[in-house]
């Protein structure tokens, strides 16, 4: 029993190298992917539910790995981590503003643009002026920048994320609480942010009218009629993320939701295909 307790130390000490050692590789290589220009954004359509008309896109990363394509959830944590996150927060954050610029010119005016920043992006690093920069740089109205955050930036203990949310919201830029519904907070936090725009997560919505869960079903279209109403009250903006059926579209619709976004629509594009597939009209 003494050696075989032994090997399972060895073998826990050699996974932890394992683990500890390709974690540092994958920071290496997420930091030439940065200073290379590896990474790049996708576009995900937001429409108005009443008449389906585009309000504008989401900016999501992405990071080209030679010939394969790696997903936000398998690096904007190790960025967090790392602190790469300064330095990728700022390119999503310089590019998504130049690409609603390029639009603009186009001929595509009155496009918002969401952008998600992450809590740790709030730490010691004026995000904020970052932001306003990249406004003013491409020549961009504030108020079509609208920035994504979570209710986990009150986590900020210096209470700098509030000064640069203020800052940027007094600037004219919007502000949205991104996937609402899901921190374990309880619902103070809407006491204490200045807002915009309400999103509802979208694993409330892949719950409505889930005739394989009756009763998740009921309880998502509770949940989400009160996210609604809560969000109406206080003066805020609706959107539903991952709508991905008529079902969900037409419920959402008839509940008073404003805008949409979900593969029902569309998945996230790159600027090529969102352009072919939604600026492809007469300019707006
Ligand atoms: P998020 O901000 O909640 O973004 C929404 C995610 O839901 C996106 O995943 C989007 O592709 C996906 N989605 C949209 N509609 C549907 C749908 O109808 N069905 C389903 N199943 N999924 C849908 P994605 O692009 O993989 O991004 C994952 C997360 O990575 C984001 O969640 C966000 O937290 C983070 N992320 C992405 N880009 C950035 C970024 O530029 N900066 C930071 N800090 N985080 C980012
Ligand atoms: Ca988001
Ligand atoms: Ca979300
Ligand atoms: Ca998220």
């Amino acid at each position: 029993a003494k050696s075989s307790g032994g090997n399972e130390v060895r073998l826990f000490e050699s996974s932890m190298r394992e683990r500890v050692s390709a974690r540092v590789t994958m920071e290496g290589r997420l930091r030439r992917a940065i200073e290379n220009g590896e990474l790049l954004l996708h576009f995900q359509p937001q429409c108005h539910f009443a008449d389906r008309r585009l309000v504008g896109a989401e900016a999501l990363v992405r990071w080209q790995d030679g010939e394969q394509m790696i997903p936000p959830d398998q690096f904007i944590h190790l960025a967090e981590e790392t602190g790469l996150i300064m330095p990728l927060g700022r390119w999503v954050i310089d590019s998504a503003v130049a690409q609603l610029a390029a639009w603009g010119k186009l001929g595509h005016h009155g496009l918002r643009m969401s952008i998600n920043l992450s809590t740790r992006q709030f730490l010691r690093n004026a995000v904020d002026l970052e932001v306003l920069t990249a406004i003013s740089r491409h020549g961009v109205g504030s108020a079509s920048i609208e920035l994504e955050v979570t209710e986990s930036v009150l986590l900020n203990p210096e209470g700098t994320a509030l000064r640069a949310l203020h800052a940027l919201r007094e600037a004219g830029c919007r502000i949205a609480l991104d996937d609402f519904g899901t921190g374990y907070s309880s619902l103070s936090y809407l006491q204490l942010l200045e807002l915009d725009t309400l999103k509802i997560d979208k694993t409330f919505i892949s719950s409505l009218g889930g005739a394989h869960n009756l009763r998740a079903g009921r309880n998502a279209a509770a949940i989400v009629t009160a996210m609604i109403v809560l969000g109406h009250r206080l003066g805020y903006e609706v959107v539903a993320e991952g709508v991905e059926n008529v079902e969900q579209f037409n419920w959402l619709k008839a509940a008073g939701c404003e805008v949409c976004q979900g593969y029902y629509f569309s998945k996230p594009l790159p600027a090529a295909s969102f352009e072919a597939a939604f600026l492809s009209g007469a300019p707006t």
